[in-house]
């Protein structure tokens, strides 16, 4: 029964780590469909959502679990994007409510946190080998599919290569060698 269940596991894990991550792809932009934030506000483009799910997938784990690394990496390519706008200025800064836009400076140290602790969160999930292989497929599958609907391609890859190197660095393989 144990082993019925962890092969069902095995086999579910992907399908929702992808539905998290077309979740989250989008997500952040979802201030532009209220009347309360400002593009780019600094509530949605921020780790408060991934990490909402992180701890609620601690709890409940199963399927969550998956859907909350799927969303955390969609967040983390998402603001990856954000970091290379045509220009800083109007909608690509970061806006804080009953404040307005923040400047240039502090919006790009801003989404480039959150482009790593996003990718951090994500990482915090990941449990064995097969987990570490979805994490990056995950983050190559919903890059390749952002690409066309995004301009600049060449910046987002360095900054996700990086955060990504910093992790497994750091997250992914000192749980590896616990793992071991
Ligand atoms: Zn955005």
């Amino acid at each position: 029964m144990q082993t019925m269940g962890k092969l069902l596991l095995t086999l579910v894990t992907p399908v929702f780590i992808v539905v998290g991550l077309h979740c989250g792809i989008g997500m952040p932009d979802i201030d532009q469909r209220t009347d309360l934030l400002l593009h780019r506000s600094i509530i949605t483009h921020s780790p408060l959502i991934p990490l909402i799910l992180l701890l609620l997938a601690l709890r409940i784990g199963f399927g969550l679990h998956a859907f909350a690394i799927g969303v955390s990496i969609g967040f983390a390519v998402h603001h990856a994007f954000d970091l290379f706008p045509t220009g800083w200025a109007g909608y690509a800064l970061i806006s804080i409510p009953f404040y307005g836009w923040t400047p240039p400076l502090f919006s790009w140290i801003w989404i480039a946190f959150t482009t790593l602790i996003c990718a951090y969160l994500a990482a915090r999930l990941v449990r064995g080998r097969l987990d570490r292989l979805w994490y990056l497929l995950g983050f190559i599958y919903i890059f390749i599919l952002t690409v066309p609907k995004e301009g600049a391609w060449f910046g987002p890859v360095v900054a996700l290569v990086v955060a990504v190197i910093v992790l497994a660095r750091t997250v992914l393989f000192r749980r590896a060698q616990t793992e071991a």
